[in-house]
């Protein structure tokens, strides 16, 4: 596996392949890899010719200074890792590789509504910290095809808004979400988790699930009441629980048209905020009909 830190040199080397008429897929990271990270890897790697990731923990997406300073950081582990996925190239910018002109950096970018739910709302300034992010990993790397994970739906959403903002041709591949055998999504943050807090952080998938399995036969705000009990339960601190529409994150109390909807959790496990989420399909008559 190649490793550049230089946005030059990985524009130099990516040239070469695509004068060859070699395919790229990205798979951009904060590090701290484990097989969520790999699957993305992976399924790159199953799609196009070069594969590339990139670590970076990217302060301007942390609106909360000790989550940034307490970012897990491993990276000889992740190397490893990456090299066994067969990863053709990692990318390792430094801060003044990405933000040359220092931070903060005044960018702003025009997501609509997508900032004003959710953890657009509740995390304030953070996907405008993804954009700025995403926006010149995109500009250097140039991928034909760009990985990301449903784990964090709403990015996934943002990071499609971002793409038509910027007018760039990557194809955006949304990639299922990892577990841990016990349903716990995987996440970086979970390493941060004592044994207790991480036996208990299960809460939220169970949360998702009863969700799921009761949604055609319960009102959806007292869906939502059960389900923050069961976080409560399990010494969650909810941010939200919510179900919305699963093309436009227009939050839903009650079916309309949708054909499929998705529930999003942001919970707090002592000062570890985690997040997950379920695509749940639809197929009943909305009430009424
Ligand atoms: P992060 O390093 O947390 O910024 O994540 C980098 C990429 O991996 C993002 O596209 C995430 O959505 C994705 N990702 C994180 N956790 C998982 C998971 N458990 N399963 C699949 N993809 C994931």
């Amino acid at each position: 596996m190649f490793i550049f830190k230089k946005s030059g040199d990985i524009r130099e080397y990516l040239k070469t392949q695509a004068e060859q008429g070699l395919s790229t897929g990205f798979v951009p990271t904060m590090g701290a890899l484990h097989e969520g990270h790999i699957s993305l890897v992976k399924t790159a790697k199953d799609n196009s010719d070069v594969t590339i990731a990139s670590i970076f923990v990217n302060p301007t997406q942390f609106n909360d200074p000790k989550d940034f300073k307490l970012y897990p950081k491993t990276l000889e582990k992740d190397i490893y890792m990456l090299e066994k996925a067969g990863c053709d190239v990692l990318y390792l910018p430094g801060v003044e590789e990405l933000y040359p002109n220092g931070l903060p950096v005044n960018e702003h970018y025009n997501l609509g509504y997508l900032e004003t739910v959710l953890d657009g709302k509740f995390r304030p300034g953070h996907f405008h910290g993804v954009c700025q992010v995403v926006s010149r990993l995109l500009h250097t790397i140039e991928p034909n095809q760009l990985f990301i994970g449903q784990k964090d739906y709403q990015q996934c959403l943002v990071i499609r808004k971002l793409v038509d903002l910027l007018n760039v041709k990557t194809e955006i591949i949304v990639c299922p979400t990892f577990r841990e055998a016990d349903g716990l999504a995987m996440s970086s943050r979970n390493m941060r988790l004592a044994p207790e807090q991480r036996i208990n952080a299960t809460g939220i998938y169970k949360s998702l699930i009863y969700i799921k399995d009761n949604i055609t036969t319960a009102l959806w705000q007292e869906l939502k009441k059960a389900a923050n009990e069961i976080l409560v339960k399990h010494n969650l601190v909810p941010d939200y629980i919510e179900i919305a529409d699963a093309d436009t994150l227009e939050l839903l109390n009650a079916p309309q048209n949708q054909k499929q909807i998705v529930a999003l959790i942001a919970a707090f496990m002592g000062e570890v905020r985690l997040i997950d989420n379920m695509i749940i399909p639809l197929n009943f008559a909305p009430y009424g009909n």
